[in-house]
């Protein structure tokens, strides 16, 4: 016998489903011994949005199974809930922000490097290997791919809804309350080293005869060997970050 319930998704989970069934409650059925967390993640919820879960005036954990007539309430991880009686699902964040990215958000990985941010992304890393490296790294998974949050072992992630990468930066650094954390230039762009001041000297015979001239101050990457300077790119990045920082003060 099937059983019949009523799924409410509060605030921003509602970008998750899809429009016909924003804001409203949902009439779901479903089979006996499904928990709640099966039924969020079939309506499109992966388990690392949900903060809390309320059944009928009740708050409960993952594991809870579902019964005939159930009223759930299933609340984002950015609504402020920090009340003791309700059952937190979401692991206490991370006490330092850092990211790992899937193959399709490499242009917002070098965004967020360029903002200070660590983030390990590859062009060829497989689903696996980005959950393992969330799990072992401590690492946040960033994903537009919603099926990968719904691994059982990913315990932190975050599911990018906007697709240009500048609002994609915005909507990170604003779900992880990051844009005092800003702090760019110090990182390799292409593999995510820190960047070491480097003597003109040192680098002299690598580089291009004008830069050797107009410029003389060079970082070198530990990982990668690139040397960076305050070059052409400079100015265009440089807008980048304060078109960024702006966006932060104006939210
Ligand atoms: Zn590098």
């Amino acid at each position: 016998m099937p059983l019949h319930v009523e799924v409410r998704c509060v605030a921003g989970l509602n970008d998750l489903l899809p429009n016909k069934r924003r804001g409203r409650p949902i009439a779901a059925e479903v089979a006996a011994g499904t928990t709640v967390k099966d039924l969020a993640e079939s309506l499109g919820v992966p388990h690392t949005e949900i903060a809390v879960i309320v059944v009928n005036g009740e708050s409960v954990d993952f594991a809870y199974q579902l019964r005939n007539g159930d009223r759930v309430s299933v609340y984002p991880v950015s609504e402020a809930l920090a009340v003791s009686p309700l059952v937190r699902l979401d692991p206490p964040p991370l006490r330092e922000p850092r990211f790992v990215l899937d193959v399709h958000l490499g242009r917002l990985a070098r965004i967020l490097r360029l903002l200070g941010f660590d983030c390990v992304w590859r062009n060829d890393i497989t689903d696996e290997e980005l959950a393992a490296i969330s799990v072992a790294e401590q690492r946040t998974l960033l994903t537009r791919d919603r099926g990968l949050l719904k691994r059982a072992e990913v315990a932190h992630g975050y599911l990018v809804r906007e697709s240009d990468r500048r609002r994609q930066t915005i909507e990170v650094l604003r779900r992880f309350d990051l844009f005092r954390a800003i702090s760019p230039f110090g990182r390799c762009l292409e593999c995510n080293g820190v960047l070491e001041p480097v003597a003109r000297e040192d680098v002299d015979q690598r580089l291009p005869a004008r830069t050797r001239r107009d410029f003389d101050d060079f970082r070198r990457c530990p990982r990668c060997d690139r040397i960076y300077w305050k070059g052409s790119h400079y100015d265009r990045l440089a807008a980048l970050v304060e078109d960024v920082r702006r966006a932060g003060t104006a939210a």
